[in-house]
Parts: structure tokens; sequence; C-alpha cells
């Protein structure tokens, strides 16, 4: 018998948003560190998507657009512990929080964390608006076209009753 207590294995979708600077780098960057954390395996990160920003009074075609894209990974961390280590690397990437839903430099959101729901102070998962987000289902739906988002379903369905908004990427020089 091994004298290293046994570890659980999560399964999460993280969901990625930058609408200032080098969105692209950032995001690929904020995946990297978090591939190389410890506790994390297996990142899978989707294609980007681009998206108009979204603001407290409804969809803002002037403001700097968003980059959004997901990623899943499992890990052995607790749902706490993998809040704090994004957190941290929306620090390192100048994240600041003035205004609700202001642009941004990084974003970070646990989408689901295993088959747990959570629903505390810091953390809710299910993310509870992640079922009406094209810029979460979209880059979702190219990752697995089988995805469920825990209490709403097919993530592709939720995506035709949303209507998709989101156009391709293909990089800052395409
Ligand atoms: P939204 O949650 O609507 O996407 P936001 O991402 O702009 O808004 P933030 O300012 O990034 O909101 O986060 C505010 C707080 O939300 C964080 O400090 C964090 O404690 C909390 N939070 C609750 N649930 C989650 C979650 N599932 N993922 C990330 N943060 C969460
Ligand atoms: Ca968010
Ligand atoms: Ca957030």
């Amino acid at each position: 018998m091994s004298a290293t207590p046994m570890k659980q294995l999560t399964t999460v979708l993280l969901a990625f948003g930058a609408n200032l600077g080098d969105r692209e780098a950032t995001i690929r960057e904020a995946q990297m560190m978090i591939a190389n954390a410890a506790g994390v395996s297996e990142v899978k990160a989707s294609p980007l998507r681009e998206t108009i920003a979204f603001r407290i009074d409804g969809p803002d075609p002037d403001a700097p657009k968003y980059l959004n894209g997901v990623a899943t990974l499992t890990t052995t961390l607790g749902a706490h512990e993998l809040l704090d280590l994004v957190q941290s690397v929306e620090q390192h990437h100048g994240r600041t929080r003035e205004v609700v839903w202001g642009d941004r430099t990084l974003d970070i959101d646990i989408i689901v964390f295993g088959g747990k729901a959570i629903a505390d102070e810091r953390l809710r998962v299910p993310h509870p608006r992640a079922h009406e987000r094209d810029f979460v289902l979209s880059p979702w739906n190219d990752l697995d076209p089988h995805a469920v988002l825990m209490g709403h379903g097919r993530v592709k369905d939720l995506l035709e009753a949303v209507g998709d908004t989101t156009t391709a990427y293909d990089g800052a020089s395409a």
C-alpha cells in the first residue's frame, strides 16, 4: 500500500476572456501558467472566438472586443484552491476590478468543477450565467460537440437557443 493519500481527480472547465492588451498572448500565457501549476494536468484549450463587449446595460459595439476561449483540465486541487490559482494568474496579468463587467486584461471563470454544486460568498459553480453566454458556449462546443452543462443540458442546444454572435478568430495577423 502506498503511503501517499489518494487525491481526488476533478474534471474542470475554465472560461477565459480578455479585451485589453495583447489578448491572445495573455490568454495563451494564462493557460500555460495554469497547465504548469502543481496539481493541474491535461489542459486542453479551445480555439479562440471574438465577441462584442457586454456591459451592465447590454452589448457595447464601441468597447474593445473580447477574445474568449475555454479549456478543460483535470486537477487534484479543491475548488477554492483552483479559484486562488486562477485569481493569481489574473493578478499576474494586471487584472483590476473597478467596474462590474468593465474592460479587463484577463478574466478567468470556473464554469464547472466536476459534478459539484457550490454556492458560497467566493464561489458559485456551475457558473450561474454560463448557460446564457455564447462566448462560453461557442468555444466549449468547438472543443467538445457532445458537452453537457450540468443542470442545463447539451451545450449545442443551449448555444442554439441563445444564438451565437461570436466569430472565429485566426490570430491578429490574419
Ligand atoms: P461574471 O461572474 O458575471 O462573469 P466577472 O467575471 O466580471 O462577472 P469578477 O469581477 O471577475 O466577475 O469576479 C467577482 C467574484 O466572483 C470573484 O472575486 C470570485 O470570488 C467570484 N466568483 C463566484 N463564482 C465564481 C466562479 N465560478 N468563477 C470565478 N469567480 C467566481
Ligand atoms: Ca466572467
Ligand atoms: Ca471572473
